[in-house]
């Protein structure tokens, strides 16, 4: 098996040279372990904060030691009697080629109709996020309208489209042509916040949306948090889900300097993470399910291919190089 790993907490952007590539013999399966062959991995913007060495609401990687992320494969051997060699699978043994876990924490894909590495992004973790940020914390209600960032990416495109299915304007936040066009034609108003300081942004977001959003769904923080304070109606919330400005900082942030918003206009400001809400998943599934199914919902993908390109694919992430969910193909 070759699997990536990093000797060290890095302070800061990380480079290229943070990620090893090793390789090891895998010993033979113990009774209850099943071997997968991955054909997708994942990468994911909450993996930095596992490099900081420090335990949040999810523990620092270990040092050394095979990194972790969702990943898709096929069971090749199996002495787990659920599981049966040519098994599609989903699993958090990622960043590696050849997976060996025991397979209560492997998880069969779903049926419906959808390419495999779907399960990785709208019909996985970034999806059931979108999803349960809008009607979990935010509480959409029909007619909002919706402020998304980062909105072409993994959680962020599934967000915009849940939101304009239900009624109201939805103006995306992205950075590059090529997002801003993939959200215009979804039927999103796009912004971009390139080249633009927070006064710039929020007129630019008053024009996308005069009347105000009801719902910001935050995934980005710095200019893009100060100008949605600027531009939500009384009553407003917000869905804090990521805030990827300050994933590579190294040392604190300044806050918005209009955080006194949040009082005069009365908003509820709630973070929350995914994993407190899995209990939720196959609720989602059955309603966002057959709607990717049939193409209603639309996905995009940006994908490296190979093992090697793994940490490419993860540090492209805080380029914003990708549209849609980020993926490795083995
Ligand atoms: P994305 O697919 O959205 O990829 C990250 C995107 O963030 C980039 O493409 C880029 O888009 C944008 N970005 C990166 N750096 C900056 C920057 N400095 N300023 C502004 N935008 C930036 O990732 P995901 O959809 O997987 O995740 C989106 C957010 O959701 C992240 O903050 C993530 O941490 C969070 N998240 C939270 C979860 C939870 O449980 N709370 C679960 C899953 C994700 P652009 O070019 O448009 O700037």
């Amino acid at each position: 098996s070759r699997y990536f790993t990093i000797n060290d907490f890095p302070q800061g952007t990380p480079g290229r040279e943070l990620f090893e590539l090793r390789e090891t013999e895998l010993p033979a399966l113990a009774e209850g372990e099943v071997r997968i062959r991955n054909t997708w991995l994942s990468v994911d913007p909450y993996m930095r904060g596992r490099m900081s060495g420090v335990k949040t609401y999810i523990d620092p990687f270990v040092l050394g030691e095979p990194l972790e992320g969702a990943a898709v494969g096929e069971v090749i051997e199996s002495r787990d009697a659920r599981l049966s060699v040519g098994d599609r699978v989903r699993h958090m043994a990622g960043w590696r080629d050849i997976a060996q876990l025991p397979g209560d924490q492997v998880e069969p894909l779903p049926g419906i109709d959808v390419p495999e590495q779907a399960y990785l992004g709208v019909l996985g973790m970034p999806g059931m996020t979108a999803w349960t940020g809008l009607n979990r914390v935010a509480e959409m209600q029909a007619g909002d309208n919706v402020l998304v960032s980062a909105a072409s990416g993994a959680v962020g495109s599934l967000a915009v489209q849940l939101a304009k299915a239900r009624g109201g304007t939805v103006v995306g936040i992205a950075g590059s042509p090529e997002k801003l066009a993939w959200l215009e034609s979804h039927g999103i108003e796009a912004v971009s916040y390139r080249d633009r300081d927070a006064g710039q942004l929020t007129e630019a977001l008053q024009a996308a949306c005069p009347e105000g959003f009801d719902i910001y769904y935050e995934n980005v923080g710095g200019i893009c948090l100060e100008a949605a304070l600027n531009t939500l109606r009384t009553g407003g919330r917000i869905a804090v889900c990521g805030m990827i400005t300050r994933y590579n900082a190294e040392g604190p942030t300044p806050g918005p300097g209009n955080l006194a918003m949040v009082l005069i206009r009365r908003l509820r400001m709630q973070g929350f993470i995914v994993f407190d809400h899995w209990a939720d998943y196959p609720r989602f599934l059955d309603e966002v399910g057959p709607l990717v199914a049939s193409g209603e919902i639309d996905y995009a993908e940006t994908i490296e291919e190979g093992l090697e390109r793994t940490p490419e694919a993860f540090l492209a992430l805080f380029e914003g190089a990708n549209t849609g969910k980020m993926l490795v193909r083995l």
